[in-house]
């Protein structure tokens, strides 16, 4: 019986912590079997000769909402697919598809969508679980989510959102609104990570939280408290309760435009990469030309402008969301961070595998783990994207 046998060699093959300088990886019925230093000989394999470029595990992107002018919240299969295609051609094998905060029949649509668009992904990043983003927000700290859908966690919707569909694999809150440690403990029992986002929290509120499951910090530093003063009294946020505890992971949107280069070393100084994980946050601009564009759905989003490399409100007082591929994350981690190009593809390989208790799975190469792989110049240009064992 012919087996669906492929050899990739000639390449640098990037492990956890090492490169291999030229190594060959095998791969068989959509897993890996084998790495090993040099060249293998293997019978009937198709090769891929890497020429001499990087060989990495293919990219995950735990909070993305799209790119190549569509959106998950567009409510169509069509958004589902060509966007887990647009990001799978930067390298992207993974995904969580992210909503956007909306009323509860918008939600619920979404989540029917995703269970369609699942099951036909056959060129696209990979649906790994949905991520809920909002609504039960900090009013203050919306950024660009709607303000007529924020409010606090209401039992009756959250268990109806939740008993509608079983791919819900995150969700994103603030934890100082009214019910929401309750909500926390409701997530975790159904095996769901609740996410610290938009949040006016105070240290003791975050750290509350933390003890009750909430140990992933969204989008560190964007739409979050730091150090705050009342009357005379200064106040420890949420970003200091992320870098005093070791066990809580952060995500960070690496575009190199969120985020400024010492930030990005400061949050890679304290937190090691293996507590970052590197997100896009994609809107529907990633991928796209400059100039105007929609948060959100196309029928009921919010106008917004795309230049310098991001999107941002009309009056360009506020980011609205990032126009970042994953290649172009790890890019900005080596270019502008300064650091090892090992180090950044472990905070979009292992790290968000990890975080999503996904990594004996994906997110490294090694023997028994699905053949998710990228290939790469220099440059960090994507050459192959390979998805369980194929290219897509
Ligand atoms: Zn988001």
């Amino acid at each position: 019986m012919e087996m669906n046998r492929i050899k990739i060699t000639n390449g640098k093959i990037i492990l956890r912590d090492s490169i291999i300088p030229n190594g060959t990886l095998l791969v068989e019925e959509g897993k890996i079997v084998a790495v090993t230093a040099g060249d293998a000989e293997i019978p009937d394999a198709r090769v891929i000769d890497a020429e001499g470029q990087y060989i990495a595990p293919g990219f995950i992107d735990i909070h993305v909402h799209g790119g190549g002018d569509h959106d998950f919240m567009d409510g169509t299969e069509e958004a589902f697919l060509k966007v887990a295609e647009m990001h799978a051609a930067h390298g992207t094998t993974s995904m969580m598809p992210t909503t956007l905060t909306a009323d509860r029949q918008g939600i619920l649509h979404t989540l029917d969508m995703y269970e369609q668009a699942h099951a036909k992904n056959k060129f696209g990043a990979q649906f790994i679980g949905l991520h809920l983003e909002g609504p039960y927000f900090s009013m203050n700290q919306r950024g660009a989510q709607d303000p007529r859908y924020i409010r606090d966690p209401d039992p009756d919707e959250y268990l109806e959102i939740l008993s509608h569909s079983q791919s819900i694999k995150r969700w994103s809150a603030a934890p100082e609104r009214k019910g929401a440690i309750a909500f926390g403990k409701v997530l975790c029992e159904r095996g769901i990570l609740p996410s610290m986002a938009h949040t006016d929290a105070i240290y003791e509120e975050a750290l509350e939280a933390f003890e009750n499951g909430y140990t992933l910090l969204t989008h560190f530093y964007s739409a979050m408290s730091g150090v705050t003063r009342k009357n005379a009294f200064r106040y420890a946020g949420v970003i200091e309760a992320g870098y005093l505890h070791d066990a809580l992971d952060v995500e960070i949107i690496a575009d190199g435009v969120h985020l400024p280069a010492p930030l990005l070393k400061l949050i890679y100084k304290i937190k090691g990469p293996e507590h970052i994980a590197l997100i896009t946050d994609a809107m529907r601009g990633a991928g796209m030309p400059e100039g105007e564009s929609i948060l959100g759905s196309r029928a009921n989003g919010l106008p917004v402008i795309i230049e310098d490399g991001v999107a941002k409100m009309p009056d360009r007082s506020s980011f609205a969301g990032s126009v970042a591929t994953a290649d172009r994350l790890v890019r900005v981690m080596v270019e502008k961070a300064e650091l090892p190009l090992v180090d950044a593809i472990r905070m979009i390989t292992h790290t968000p595998a990890r975080i999503m208790k996904l990594d004996n799975k994906i997110g490294t190469l090694a023997s028994g783990m699905d053949a998710d792989i990228v290939i790469f110049d220099e440059a960090i240009r994507i050459n192959k994207t390979i998805i369980k064992g194929k290219l897509a």
